[in-house]
């Protein structure tokens, strides 16, 4: 079964998440929703899904990035976004901390709650996270490249951030356009300029 995946403009999207108690993790609501969510998130496909996506208002996100997704993109690509596996991994109450000296990367970005569209968003390249995994057991997940760029934007779905507020607004394309002449194609700092800087003025 898949879950409604709700849309910008939802209340819910902008909502604080609250986080869950152990008993409440363990519960059988919460991990039926945790089965949904794993459901949903490699049906649509998506590299993540944060509760407040399906309208749960909790702190509680997957992500899984399978090699499947990762087959079309050229090596150079893939090293350039630092993109690689990451196996299926249940999240709750995480604390994020960035990594300031690993500096920070221009990509494109785009989200299942924000269907049709990319946008360009420069994002820390390192991050940690504390948290809770699906037994509750404590976990620290050190991250990195595009792992850490999933982890960002789905930590972002529970404070009710978008992608949206961080984006580079002159690079906003539709996600047909992106797929067409971006998705595949590597990004260097000129590429970058062009979308950021209005014509004529220095980047
Ligand atoms: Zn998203």
């Amino acid at each position: 079964m898949r879950l409604k995946i709700y849309q910008t403009g939802e209340p819910v999207l902008r909502r604080k998440a609250r986080p869950i108690t152990v008993d409440e993790l363990s519960g059988q609501p919460v991990q039926q929703l945790i089965d949904l969510m794993r459901e949903t998130m490699r049906d649509a496909p998506g590299v993540g899904l944060a509760a407040p996506q399906v309208g749960v208002s909790i702190q509680l996100l997957v992500v899984e990035y399978t090699p499947d997704l990762l087959q079309g993109l050229p090596l150079s690509v893939k090293e350039e976004r630092g993109c690689a596996p990451v196996p299926f991994q249940v999240i709750v109450n995480p604390v994020l901390t960035v990594k300031p000296d690993a500096g920070e990367a221009t990509f494109f970005e785009g989200c299942m709650s924000v269907s049709g569209y990319a946008a360009l968003v420069r994002r820390p390249l390192a991050v940690r996270v504390a948290c809770l995994d699906e037994k509750g057991e404590r976990r620290t997940i050190d991250a990195e490249g595009w792992y850490a760029r999933i982890l960002q934007h789905e930590v972002d779905h529970l404070l009710g951030t978008l992608y949206v507020d961080k984006m580079y607004t002159r690079s906003l394309m539709t996600r047909d356009y992106y797929l067409r002449n971006w998705h595949t194609k590597s990004l260097g700092e000129e590429e970058v300029d062009r979308f950021t800087t209005p014509e004529g003025e220095a980047p």
